[in-house]
This record gives C-alpha cells, sequence and structure tokens, in this order.
C-alpha cells in the first residue's frame, strides 16, 4: 500500500479517543495504525513493511490473507451467514470431524466456543460436573485465558491484579530446566523433581477435592518451556492415580505451531480434553473449543450438559476451519513447520546463543521459540526483572525497537524474544528475520555485565 499520512492520522485519532485496548493503561500505548496484510508482513500507512515474527498472538498460522481462507468465508458468507447451535449444520460437523480425526486416543467429540478463555472455562466445567469436584491445580507461569475462571487458572502477573478469585485454584511449579525451582541438574532429574512436587501438591490439597489439572502443553507466552521427557507422561499417571481429569491446554501450541496438529502427540499422551482456539482458523473469524474423550462425554448422553454460547460453531468460522485443514493437508504444513524448524531456526539460534553473551538460552520446537535475554552469563540473572515494567523494562524495549526500526514485528515478554512466525512464511524471510534478531542481540549484549 501507498503511505496515506490522512488515512494514519485518521486511524491513530479514533483509536485514541473511543479504543479501548486490552491489558493497557490507556493513555501510556500508542497503537500503530496498520493499513494492510499479506503472507507473513503487515504495512503501516507511512510505507514501512513488518515481517511479523509474532503471528500477530501466535494466532495467525498461516499468515494474512490466505486466499483459501478468505475464499472459504466468502462462500460461506453467500450460502448461510449464521445459524444457531442447536442446528445441525454441514461446515460445523465437518470441522469437529476433521478435530476429532487428528485428535488423539479417544477424544471424538468437539464443543465449540468463541475462543481460547472460554474453552478452558467449559472445559473446567466439564471436568467438575464429571468428577463432582471444585478445586483445579494450574501452574505458576502460564496463561489459560481473561475471563473469570480463565484469568484465576493463570500463573502469571495478569491474575494478580484480578485477585481474589474464588479460590477454587491452587498453582503449582512446572518443569524449567533452565531455571530449575527443584535444583536439578538434568532435564531427567527437573522430570522426577517436578512429579514428586506436583503429586505433593495433590496430596497437600486433598486428591478428593480436584477436579483437573491444567498446563500448557508446552508453555506458550511464559516462556516456550518445553517439558523434560516423560514430564506429560508423569503428569497423565497422577491423574489417572487420583482420579483427575487432564486438561490439555493447546491454545497457543495446537495446529501446527510446533509440527503437529496437537502437541500432545508429539509426546504421546492423552489427555482427557484439549482445549484449543488461534491456529484452528488463524483468528480470521474468532473461534476456540475443547476436544472432548469418550469417558467425559458419555457422562452428558443423558445428563445435559449445562453450558452454551449464541456463536457456538459459528458457520464463518468453521468454514475457515475446515479451509485450514485442507490448506495444512495439500501444502504439507506440519512437515514444513518441523523441516524449516530443525533445519533453519534451530541451528541459527543456538549459533546466535554462540555469539552473544546476552543470550542465556534458546529452546523451542517446530515454529515456537524463545531466546532468554540474561545480564550474566554465569548468574543467569534475567536482562529485565520479572514483570518489569517502564524504566525497569528499558533493555527489552530497546531490542524490540532495534527490530522494528529493521522491519521485523517482534514478540517481547519480560526478558525473553519468541520467534513464532506464521508457518507459510519463506525459508528467505525466515532468514532476514532472524538475520534481523541476531544484529538486535548486539543492542541486548550492551547491557550485559563485564
Ligand atoms: N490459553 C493459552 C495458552 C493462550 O496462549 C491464550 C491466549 O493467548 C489463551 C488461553 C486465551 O485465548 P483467548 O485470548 O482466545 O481467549
Amino acid at each position: 500500500p501507498l503511505p496515506d499520512s490522512a488515512a494514519d492520522a485518521q486511524v491513530r485519532a479514533d483509536d485514541r479517543a473511543h479504543v479501548f485496548h486490552s491489558w493497557s493503561a490507556q493513555a501510556l500505548i500508542d497503537p500503530l495504525p496498520i493499513a494492510a496484510g499479506e503472507g507473513s508482513t503487515f504495512w503501516d500507512y507511512r510505507g514501512n513493511a513488518y515481517l511479523d515474527f509474532s503471528s500477530q498472538l501466535v494466532n495467525l498460522n498461516l499468515g494474512h490473507q490466505h486466499p483459501d481462507l478468505v475464499a472459504a468465508i466468502q462462500q460461506q458468507a453467500g450460502r448461510l451467514a449464521t445459524i444457531q447451535p442447536s442446528i445441525a449444520n454441514d461446515v460445523r460437523g465437518e470441522l469437529a470431524r476433521r478435530i476429532a480425526e487428528v485428535a488423539p486416543g479417544d477424544l471424538d467429540k468437539v464443543f465449540f466456543t468463541n475462543g481460547g478463555a472460554d474453552a478452558n472455562e467449559y472445559a473446567v466445567r466439564m471436568a467438575r460436573a464429571v468428577t463432582g469436584r471444585r478445586k483445579v491445580l494450574s501452574m505458576y507461569r502460564s496463561y489459560h485465558g481473561g475471563t473469570a475462571t480463565a484469568i484465576s487458572l493463570t500463573g502469571d502477573p495478569r491474575r494478580w491484579a484480578n485477585e481474589p478469585s474464588d479460590g477454587s485454584v491452587a498453582h503449582f511449579l512446572g518443569p524449567y530446566p533452565f531455571r530449575s525451582s527443584f535444583h536439578a541438574d538434568s532435564p531427567e532429574q527437573e522430570t522426577e523433581r517436578a512429579l514428586a512436587h506436583l503429586e505433593q501438591v495433590i496430596t497437600l490439597e486433598g486428591a478428593s477435592t480436584i477436579a483437573a489439572i491444567i498446563l500448557e502443553t508446552i508453555v506458550g507466552t511464559n516462556g516456550v518451556l518445553v517439558p523434560p521427557p516423560g514430564y506429560l507422561q508423569g503428569v497423565r499417571e497422577l491423574c489417572d492415580r487420583y482420579g483427575i481429569v487432564y486438561i490439555a491446554d493447546e491454545v497457543m501450541v495446537g495446529f501446527g505451531r510446533v509440527g503437529e496438529w496437537f502437541a500432545v502427540n508429539r509426546f504421546g499422551v492423552v489427555p482427557d480434553l484439549i482445549t484449543f482456539a488461534k491456529g484452528v482458523n488463524s483468528g480470521y473469524v474468532p473461534l476456540g473449543g475443547v476436544v472432548i474423550s469418550q469417558r467425559i462425554a458419555s457422562h452428558f448422553d443423558t445428563v445435559a450438559f449445562q453450558g452454551g454460547l449464541t456463536y457456538s460453531g459459528h458457520p464463518l468460522a468453521c468454514a475457515a476451519g475446515v479451509a485450514t485443514f485442507e490448506v495444512f493437508e495439500r501444502d504439507g504444513i506440519l512437515e514444513r513447520v518441523r523441516d524449516l524448524g530443525s533445519r533453519v531456526v534451530e541451528p541459527r539460534l543456538r549459533a546466535m546463543a554462540a555469539a552473544h553473551p546476552s543470550v542465556g538460552e534458546v529452546r523451542g520446537l517446530g515454529l515456537f521459540w524463545a531466546i532468554e535475554l540474561v545480564k550474566d552469563a554465569a548468574t543467569r540473572e534475567p536482562l529485565v526483572p520479572f514483570n518489569a515494567s517502564g524504566a525497569d523494562a528499558a533493555p527489552m524495549g530497546a531490542v524490540a525497537a532495534a527490530c522494528k526500526q529493521a522491519g521485523l514485528w517482534p514478540f517481547i515478554h519480560f526478558n525473553r524474544m519468541h520467534v513464532a512466525p506464521p508457518l507459510i512464511i519463506t525459508e528467505a524471510e525466515l532468514h532476514r528475520g532472524l538475520d534481523i534478531i541476531d544484529e538486535a542481540l548486539t543492542v541486548a549484549d550492551g547491557y550485559v555485565a563485564v
């Protein structure tokens, strides 16, 4: 698009005057007006292009304006733009079937929601109905959404301002080998000790009071924390031993982000419920849901499920979901994510870790990676403190500014930069983005203690 300073000013003025933004002090933000997007790139009204290395909020798995998704939505809009949820609908049914076909084990029914937070709300509601118990365990360093139950499950500072919750959630520490809470010095030891800790929390909270354990299969915004070998199997065993429902939150990692339909497939575990959103249709129309095992679903064969949404299984959203399956299969998206992740991203990030004193660790899978920045390699002191804001966050702000200046839109959270580009990114674009990050890391190096 050509630069358009009048449009730029108008969009900015309307936004500043009337749009109330998420998670922000309204007077302290300056949202960038965006004119257009295509593939892995979007443009502002001043003629600047940004390579989108955060896939918006890690939802834009098939990139901006994918022609198949746009056409599917247009065709569906021309045919039947909406229909209420108690009706049987072709695209809703087809999408549920296709999800069931790629879900692990006996998970074969889908309850559709409007996004990720309400998917978690309803998963917890199902677990409570089935077990007759109320408490839920979730991890510190997690995000499960902004609505009432989902924010109380969340294990990051976004929960603090929304407390007190109803007291039905207890948090536990998950594995994080780079900053082990368990003084472990190998991934195996981290697994063993993190599971012992979880079992202790179950015992102390009272197994008979716990309906569900919810965890992100790979912790997303809170660090791209890939579980060490055996951890998820151990969680599955604990849930079986104590009659607890295992909910896998795959809102961020599902639908190809790590080269699998569902990330649990990579680890060979079968949860009782999987929640999804984002990548199911790249967020072209809001959609989320819960994939339900036969055991949980059968509880509701003769007992009514007490929950619902006017837009559950919205046809426009489901049409974009069906198109997503078609594109993934036709274009071999899962295979290309695995290939680009292991052949391009991983070696390049490992080289950056070796070259830049500010890089404490790089970790990830597929097209989902974190670069964790430190002030001091020996102590691993984070480059900015946990939950840093204002002046404390300035070093990460400087790294982000260097990326944007060079034409890359980064994902930054606390002392980490994540690499999460659209799954359709070309190899050349991927290298260009990684070149920009490599250069921006020299800014971070400037803050390292010598
Ligand atoms: N769960 C995870 C792991 C997420 O990353 C998110 C959003 O970032 C959510 C849940 C909430 O999803 P939504 O914003 O669609 O409600």
